[in-house]
Formats: C-alpha cells, structure tokens, sequence
C-alpha cells in the first residue's frame, strides 16, 4: 500500500453541462493514453462523489506530487455550487481520518504548478471550514 500524505484539489475546467459528468472526464483522460481517469475523486454540480481511480493506485493529477497524494476532482471552471463544496468538505474530514493527513496538507493544484489557476476556488476558505 502506498503512503498517501497529502491531499491535492483540482477543477474540470469545463462548465459545459455534458462535461459534468465523471464517464466523460475518463475519457478524455484515456484519449490521453492514461489507464484510467487521473483523479480519485469527481464531485459533480449536484454534490454527488463519484469514484475515480482507486486510492490504492498513484493518480495522475499533479506532475511530481502523485505518488504520495489523493486528487479530487470538481466539476467546473467558474461555476461550483454549494453542494459541490458540502461534499468535498465531508470527503475531506473522511480522508483526513483515513489517512491521517493534516488540514496543512491539503492543497490546491495551483500551489505546485504555478502557471495553472486550477482549482478556480479558494481551497483555504474550505479548510477553514473543516
Ligand atoms: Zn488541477
């Protein structure tokens, strides 16, 4: 089993509404040779998580920081909805204890790779919330 130390949040970069949708975030990831979706998590507009790739295997999220990390996924670009934040917050407190990571230890995608604006919303106002 591989060491999961931290925990790295991400956007779709799509609002268009046939994107909101995990089936079709794998496919582009397989288009890009991928085995499966990068991401072990994708939180939809409506709330609902659903299951990328397995905690269990590296993700393929965040150049450099995948082997020790979860990626969570939500759909969007500009427009995230409160239910989409509810979720990703209980999921959060769950791994948090799963894993035994530290608030300290979540981060937005953009803090290792400065030239993206991913994830498009304030990680520290949702940690604060935690
Ligand atoms: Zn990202």
């Amino acid at each position: 089993m591989r060491k999961i130390n931290k925990i790295i949040l991400h956007c779709s970069d799509s609002d268009i509404a046939e994107h909101d949708d995990i089936q079709v975030v794998r496919r582009w990831h397989l288009e890009r040779g991928w085995k499966d979706i990068g991401y072990h998590y994708f939180i939809t507009k409506n709330g609902r998580v659903r299951w990328g790739r397995s905690p269990a295997m590296y993700g393929a999220h965040c150049a450099g920081h995948n082997r020790d990390s979860i990626g969570i996924c939500l759909s969007g670009r500009h427009k995230f909805t409160p239910y989409q934040f509810n979720s990703l917050r209980n999921l959060l407190i769950r791994l948090m204890k799963e894993y035994d990571i530290p608030k300290s230890a979540i981060y937005p995608h953009n803090h290792f790779n400065k030239n993206k604006s991913c994830p498009n919303y304030n990680v520290q106002e949702i940690i604060h919330t935690l």
